[in-house]
This record gives C-alpha cells, structure tokens and sequence, in this order.
C-alpha cells in the first residue's frame, strides 16, 4: 500500500515544519514521535533501505493521527494516510493491537429502531445521549464500527457483519456521536452528525467559561460545535490545536504518552480557568480519568429548557 504514496513520500522536503504543532513531538522531543521521523520510515520501508522490526513497529504506531501536523506542512503531504498505508504494509501489530482487536471483534451489539444515534462503545457513561436519543425519537447504539482496526493497519473485518445488523434491524436513519464510523454507513444510511440535531434545540445561556477539544474528524469534516457552545457560555481557545491521545488504539498500546497528552490539555484549561467541553466519546472517557470536563451532550442537557 505505501507503494501507492511513492510520489507523496518522494514530495516530502524534511523541512519538518510538521513537527511545529505535534503534540506528542512536543511533549517527548524524540524525532521518532514526530511526523516528519514517521514519513522518513515510510520511505526506508518503500525503498528497502530500512526493515521491519519492533522499534519500526512501535514508531509508526506510535501516533493518535490526530491530523494536526497536516496543517503546518507546506507541501500539504498527506502524513496521515501515509502513516496509515505504512501499518497495513506491516507484517505484524503490537500485541495491544492483536487484544484490541479480538475485543472488537466479540462485541455483539445490536441496533433497535428506524432511527440510531452511533454513540460508539465508550459512550455508556454519557448519561445524556440517553435523554437527547428520546427526544428525537431514536435509539443509541453502544456498539463499534471498526474503525480502529483499519487505523492500525489491518482490514475492517467486523463491518459487514456490523451493517447486516443494522440493515436487518430496519434501521433508516443513523446520528452519529462517534463520527470516525460514519464512513462506512454513507452508502447504505441516511446519515447526519449529532450536532445538527442539538442545533435544534432552544439552549438557554447558563454560563460559565467552556474550552472546546475538538476531536480532528469534526474539524477535518467541517462540523462546528464552537457555535452550541457559545449559546451556553464563554467560550476561549487553546494556544494550539491539542490533541487528548485517547483513541483507543493510541490508549491502550501508549499509555503513558497518552496520560501526559491527556494532562497537557487539561493543565491549559486550568490555566485558562476554563472547563473542557469533548465531544467525542473517546475524548470523554480518557480525558475525565485526569480532570474536570465535560461532554457535549451532557453541556446541552443542562442547557436546555
Ligand atoms: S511532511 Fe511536510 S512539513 Fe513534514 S518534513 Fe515533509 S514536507 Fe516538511
């Protein structure tokens, strides 16, 4: 597969101004942990020069994706489907990789209903979906998607089985809270994120000062969450884009790295003395084990009439 990026990788200057905002870079100044050491692999990999071992493995896993060095790159190098096609060329995972996917594949859960809010299978603390689900009218489904097998390099061998649930539920319509899943539902679903449904609702203003994380799908797709924060409260921003390590590949093989990310978030919003507002269940369930946040949901339900 990374053979398919060869002209991508070749476009690669090693400026390393991607490594300008990288979170991970940042916290453990090791050259491996930035993009640019990543893109430097995958091109020792495609041209031979280099070959698989476990320090080759652990570094191009070693990274949340979290898209933002994509933003300071000056030749707009696709890193992260770099890095992703360099994984799937990878003979072997590491064995928090191999456990989290024998984990996914056992989950069994079913869909019920017409319509489905996709709150993903680390959303069951999220006391609010359950309320904002019969508001509208739908059903939450704490299920996954497989979207982490694909991330760490291996073929989503969960899906289909996942859509015949859904198609034999009779399931319509589908809101996704856990908007990494909605890719592979776009065929066969109606398909819409849950911030166009909270949009909705009449939100009193309650105040209060709000940080929002912003997990990099939403800001890569274009759907905001700033402006349902800024009906409830103060909203302020965070220096640079920030990035919690809670993907849950990310999580469970890099836990340290994952804590420090997820304390440096929260250390700036204490600083800001504001509140952290996640809106993904991911985000949530890592970031609250180290703080005082608060989900998307749960900041509308508060909010509301
Ligand atoms: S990926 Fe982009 S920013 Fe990073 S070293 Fe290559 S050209 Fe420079």
């Amino acid at each position: 597969m990374l053979e398919k990026y060869r002209d991508e990788i070749l476009s690669c200057t090693g400026c390393g101004f991607c490594k300008k905002l990288c979170p991970l870079y940042h916290l453990t100044k090791k050259e491996v942990d930035g993009p640019k050491g990543k893109i430097m692999i995958a091109y020792g990999l495609l041209t031979g020069e280099i070959k698989e071992d476990n320090s080759i493995i652990e570094a191009l896993q070693k990274t949340p994706l979290c898209r933002i060095c994509e933003t300071t790159c000056p030749s707009l190098i696709k890193i992260t489907d770099i890095i992703k096609a360099a994984r799937h060329d990878l003979k072997k995972l590491l064995p928090a990789h191999e456990k989290l996917i024998e984990e996914l594949q056992s989950i069994n859960e079913k869909p019920e209903g017409e319509k489905v809010i996709f709150a993903g299978m680390q959303a069951k603390e999220i006391g609010a979906i359950k309320k904002i689900s019969s508001l509208i009218d739908a059903s939450p489904y704490y299920g996954g998607c497989g979207a982490a097998i694909e991330r760490v390099g291996r073929k989503n061998n969960i899906i289909e089985k996942i859509l015949q649930n859904f198609r034999e539920a009779g399931v319509k319509e589908i809101i996704f809270y856990e908007c990494d899943c909605m890719k592979f539902f776009s065929h066969d679903f109606k398909v819409s994120h849950i911030f166009d449904e909270l949009k909705k609702f009449n939100l009193n203003y309650i105040g209060g000062r709000y940080i929002y994380h912003e997990p990099p799908e939403l800001s890569y797709l274009g759907i905001d969450g700033r402006s349902i924060i800024k009906k409830i409260g103060e909203i302020v921003e965070f220096d640079s884009p920030k990035c919690c390590g809670g993907r849950i590949e990310f999580e469970r093989a890099f836990p340290d790295e994952a804590k420090m990310l997820a304390k440096d978030l929260i250390k700036e919003a204490k600083n800001k003395n504001a509140t952290i507002v996640t809106a993904s269940p991911e985000c949530y369930a890592h970031l609250k084990k180290y703080g005082n946040i608060i989900d998307m949901l749960e900041l509308v339900e508060r909010a509301m009439d």
